[in-house]
């Protein structure tokens, strides 16, 4: 076989399937990404998300026998949306970031990736593949670097010449020799903007990641979320997207190549007061397909209370004081008690104080002290 020409024929039939960049690397070990995973987990900078295994994040042998390479793949998504929603006034949304618009990025970029097996395994039908996509060992992000689809910008994205940092990454590991690709150039240069705009001071230096402090992270996770990124969240529900769309590699890109990624406004910037009070079967059926749901609804709701709160939307008091009353999740009552003492005003006190009385858990008790606080 001729594996150059078989290369430019896998290019080539990438284009046909809705592949917008690939890049080849070797299996040869991430070191430099092992140096780096080690210094994130001493500093408790990693998310408990990723597969726990460093090794297996970083050496391909362990996840395959026998690798030779690995491709790795990108495909862009829109950064703007065409359809933009019509709010009444005083009608107050959310957001959910790009990565989470239109249908979840994993359900199509394995379809790609399947279409890419299907037709190697009919060139070499004895070839041995292994295609992941986020929730895999591998760092997509390593990956796609030394692979030459873009450099790793100082926020922590890939950067493409050709999409900026909207794109979406996969990999697939395979036993055949492909020649490597060069790694790209760092183009950040003297630019920190990304580092320098960021809410909670999440990028530290040298493009790492305390994902502890990255409102990302923070807005997925289930419990109560620290007071002090409260006021940061804005009115972000799931993700952020701000030190993407600060980067000026990013000015101007916004590709719409892909119908399955197309946002529907309705869903990418929710309403927040109907989502208070919503079933797990309306959640399911409205945000079920996109991949801001992976987490369920509850962090969702706790995200838009605390949006609402920013807003200091006192249209939302009705909503916020039968959550607190009538919630049975104690995060959910809890960070009402909290957005009600936000808000403020005389309805808010009376159910702080008529809450104050009936609450049995703790924790609630010390968001409702908490609420009550701000009319001191
Ligand atoms: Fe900071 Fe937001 Fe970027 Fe996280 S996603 S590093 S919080 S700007
Ligand atoms: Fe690099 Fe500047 Fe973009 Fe940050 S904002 S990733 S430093 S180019």
């Amino acid at each position: 076989m001729n594996w150059q020409k078989f290369k430019l024929d896998v290019i080539e039939y990438s284009k046909t399937i809705g592949i917008d960049k690939i890049g080849f690397t070797t299996s040869t070990t991430f070191d430099e990404m092992k140096i780096r995973l080690l210094h994130q987990q001493r500093l408790q900078y990693h998310s408990g998300f990723e597969e726990p295994d460093i090794d297996k994040r970083v050496d391909p042998s362990l996840l395959m026998d026998e690798p030779r390479s690995i491709i790795s793949i990108a495909l862009a998504y829109p950064s703007k949306m065409k359809v933009r929603v019509v709010s009444k006034k005083g009608e107050r949304r959310g957001i959910f970031c790009r990565a989470s618009w239109g249908t979840d990025y994993h359900v199509i970029l394995r379809d790609r990736l399947k279409k890419l097996e299907k037709y190697i395994l009919s060139r070499i039908p004895n070839a041995t593949l292994k295609s992941m996509v986020d929730t895999g060992e591998l760092v997509d992000r390593a990956v796609a670097q030394r692979a030459g689809i873009g450099w790793s910008g100082k926020n922590c994205s890939i950067i493409t010449p050709e999409f900026g940092s909207y794109v979406y990454l996969g990999e697939m590991i395979t036993n055949i020799p492909f020649e490597p690709d060069t790694p790209m150039e760092d183009l950040c240069g003297t630019c920190n903007k990304c580092v320098d705009i960021c809410p909670t001071g999440a990028l530290v230096q040298g493009g790492q990641l305390n994902a502890q402090k990255c409102i990302a992270f923070l807005t997925q996770t289930k419990g109560f979320l620290p007071d002090e990124f409260r006021g940061k969240l804005g009115n972000r529900i799931y993700g952020c997207d701000t030190c993407q769309t600060v980067c000026p590699k990013n000015k101007g890109m916004d590709y719409h190549l892909h119908v399955e990624m197309e946002p529907d406004p309705e869903i990418a910037k929710p309403l927040l007061k109907p989502l208070l009070r919503m079933s797990n079967r309306e959640f399911k059926e409205k945000f079920g397909h996109i991949s801001g749901s992976w987490r369920g609804k509850k962090p969702i709701q706790r995200n838009a209370i605390i949006a609402l709160a920013h807003y200091k939307d006192d249209t939302a008091i009705d909503e916020l004081k039968f959550v607190l009353i009538d919630d049975p999740r104690p995060v959910i009552r809890g960070t009402a008690a909290w957005a009600l003492g936000k808000i403020g005003g005389n309805s808010a006190k009376d159910a702080l104080l008529k809450a104050q009385r009936s609450e049995k858990d703790e924790s609630v008790q010390l968001e409702i002290e908490k609420g009550l606080g701000f009319f001191k």
